[in-house]
């Protein structure tokens, strides 16, 4: 595997490839690999000459300093991992790199509504921080494809926005479906730092989840939604819930009625001991 550190480096690489007629896939991660990186991974493998895989950890984006010193490194295990699945290029660089002055770490975005819901309204100025690091990413590296995850959905919608709406960019999204542990729960970097009770209470998202998709529009997406959070609130072990929302899944904007949107998804947010997990599921349409 390449293993490039310098955002100079890799772009003269990349001008070589794109000279070459190769097409790119590109996966950006914060580390901490698992099985859903490496499903986008694979299928980025399997519709591209080459891929890059990048992994920074991007301080710009998390609103709590905790979360950031807790966020869970293991590069050594990252790239036996990544070779292991002969994944062909890592790109690893330090925050000189990615913001090698102040205004790369200060862009500014406007998103409207997208980022003042849900997660957006929760972590003030995440989104504004993903933006910044997804713009310089691709900024370094011009692929042709970029492989995101739906257990991110908000993110889909808002990189959506900055690259069609923003920057302009020729490059496919391609959204990959949420890896599940066997019991549903949606995998995820902050999994490991669940107790054994905690690992088992967060079982209740995706169930509630599940739930919900099953009633749908046995009921009105009103009463779905309070249902879903008294679920959750029977789970000790759930803190907090921070939102269980039902909303249309192009606008995010909350429906108050099955026919408001002929695709509908439902976003939700909770924290189990110290760890914040979120996941979300289509209830109509489909991605
Ligand atoms: P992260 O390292 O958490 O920033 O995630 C990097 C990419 O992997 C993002 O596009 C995520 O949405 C995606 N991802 C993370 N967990 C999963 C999962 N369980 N299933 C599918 N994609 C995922």
């Amino acid at each position: 595997m390449h293993i490039f550190k310098k955002a100079s480096d890799i772009k003269q690489f990349i001008h070589n490839l794109k000279a070459a007629g190769h097409s790119l896939g590109f996966v950006p991660t914060m580390g901490a690999l698992h099985e859903g990186h490496l499903q986008l991974i694979r299928r980025a493998m399997s519709e591209n000459d080459e891929v890059i895989v990048s992994i920074f950890v991007n301080p710009t984006q998390f609103d709590e300093a905790s979360d950031f010193s807790h966020y869970p490194r293991s590069t050594a295990a990252d790239i036996l991992l990544l070779e292991s699945i002969r994944c062909p290029i890592l790109f690893l660089p330090g925050e000189e790199e990615i913001y090698p002055d102040e205004a790369l770490r200060r862009r500014k975005f406007d998103f409207g509504y997208l980022e003042k819901t849900m997660e957006g309204a929760h972590r003030p100025g995440h989104f504004q921080g993903v933006a910044q690091v997804v713009s310089r990413l691709l900024d370094i590296i011009p692929a042709d494809r970029l492989y995101l995850g739906q257990k991110d959905y908000q993110q889909v919608k808002i990189i959506h926005r900055l690259v069609h709406d923003i920057l302009n960019l020729p490059l496919e999204i391609v959204v990959c479906p949420t890896a599940r542990e066997v019991d549903g729960l949606a995998i995820s970097s902050r999994n490991v730092r669940l107790s054994k009770e905690e690992r088992q209470a967060a079982t209740a998202l995706y169930k509630t989840l599940d739930w919900a998709r099953k009633a749908g529009s046995r009921m009105t997406p009103e009463a779905l939604k309070n249902q879903a959070v008294e679920m959750l609130m029977q789970v000790p072990e759930i803190r907090e819930i921070a939102y269980f929302e039902i909303v249309n899944a192009d606008t995010l904007s909350p429906v108050s009625s099955w026919v408001d949107s002929s695709r509908i998804i439902a976003c939700l947010a909770v924290r189990i001991g110290e760890v914040r997990l979120i996941d979300n599921m289509f209830l109509k349409g489909i991605h």
